[in-house]
């Protein structure tokens, strides 16, 4: 079956743990979803239709150094603004 997913979201998901390893934050799951949505939110979305479970091996065949640079410099700027907002332990 085919699904519709946007291909940033796979790209956000790859580089969210190194990104994040630069950073001495909570890098609880809710966390993680705060700065995915952040970033995801500064990134223009990128659609795609894919057999489910195949997104990564699409996501290879679109790949491009620019949208990894792009993903990982919205990764950093959401992570600076959840970082100055975290109010749990
Ligand atoms: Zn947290």
């Amino acid at each position: 079956m085919k699904q519709v997913c946007n291909y940033m979201e796979v790209l956000v998901e790859k580089y969210l743990d190194s990104v994040l390893e630069e950073w001495d934050i909570c890098k609880c799951e809710k966390c993680r979803k705060d700065i995915t949505a952040l970033a995801l939110n500064n990134l223009k979305p990128m659609y795609t239709s894919t057999e489910s479970g195949n997104v990564y091996v699409k996501a290879n065949t679109y790949f491009n150094p620019q949208y990894a640079a792009d993903v990982v410099l919205a990764i950093n700027m959401a992570t600076k603004i959840v970082s100055g907002e975290v109010r749990h332990e």
